[in-house]
């Protein structure tokens, strides 16, 4: 499970500061995604950074599986971060050389994980079938559309099994029918796999896939109300 608790966060502006993050809780359970959405500028990406413990809070307190990451050392959160998170931010991109399996044990090197290589080549082909790309596993980025590569970049956040899943924007790229089935891809991960998922999205019209929905104002976290929600995707109940 992902824990934030009352989460600010500043930066510099000029001669002052800027509050990116103002007091913010969430509660994340496993097996469940939390969708957060709000204006450009609201935070929401700084929220983010924070529980995926790239950037430490002014304040507040952060948890990963039962583990305090804001006070443990940056050695240790980095440590933390290599193997209970898994990150898929807008700007994750691919690198252009390797094939998408290749992307995914560059991954499971860095994540320090104790398996050799013939497992995590395994790992990795499991998760490229599971994310549907079991015939493009020798395909490079230029082979694969949009939706594909977004595909492998959410394979690559699951090597090494994470706790917590945290998703910045994944569709903003996408066409609605593609956005669609990567943001059923990820609810339907989070439930196979049991991760607390934290995915933010711009799109209203999504909000109706999660199970607890929030939103963002200058910094200020609150529960996103029903009545804001679009009338949803037919079928799905809105939750939260
Ligand atoms: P969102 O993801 O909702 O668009 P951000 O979290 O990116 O919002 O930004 C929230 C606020 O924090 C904005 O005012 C932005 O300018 C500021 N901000 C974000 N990152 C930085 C940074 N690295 N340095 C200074 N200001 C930042
Ligand atoms: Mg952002």
């Amino acid at each position: 499970m992902l824990s934030l608790t009352d989460i600010t966060l500043t930066f510099p502006d000029g001669d002052g500061r800027v509050t990116a993050v103002d007091r913010a809780n969430l509660e994340v359970a496993r097996g469940t995604v939390a969708g957060l959405t709000g204006p450009s500028g609201s935070g929401k990406s700084s929220l983010l950074a924070v529980a995926a413990t790239l950037v430490q809070p002014d304040s507040g307190r952060v948890e990963i599986a039962g583990v305090d990451a804001t006070s443990v050392s940056q050695k240790e959160a980095a440590q933390l971060r290599r193997e209970r998170i898994g990150i898929v931010f807008q700007q994750s991109n691919l690198l252009p050389s390797l094939t998408a399996r290749e992307q995914l044990l560059v991954m499971g090197e860095l994540d320090g994980s104790a398996k050799d290589k013939a497992a995590r080549t395994r790992a990795a082909d499991e998760l490229l079938g599971i994310v549907g790309l079991g015939d493009h596993r020798e395909s490079r980025p230029a082979a694969l559309s949009g939706g594909q590569r977004q595909r492998v970049n959410i394979a690559r956040a699951l090597m090494g099994d994470p706790a917590v899943l945290i998703v910045d924007e994944p569709t903003s790229a996408l066409d609605r029918a593609r956005s669609e089935e990567i943001i059923g891809l990820v609810v339907d991960l989070t439930r196979d796999l049991g991760t607390a998922t934290l995915l933010v999205t711009h799109d209203l019209a999504l909000m109706p896939r999660f199970d607890t929905t929030h939103q963002m104002l200058d910094g200020a976290l609150t529960p996103l109300t029903e009545s804001e929600t679009p009338a949803g995707v037919p079928g799905v109940p809105v939750s939260g």
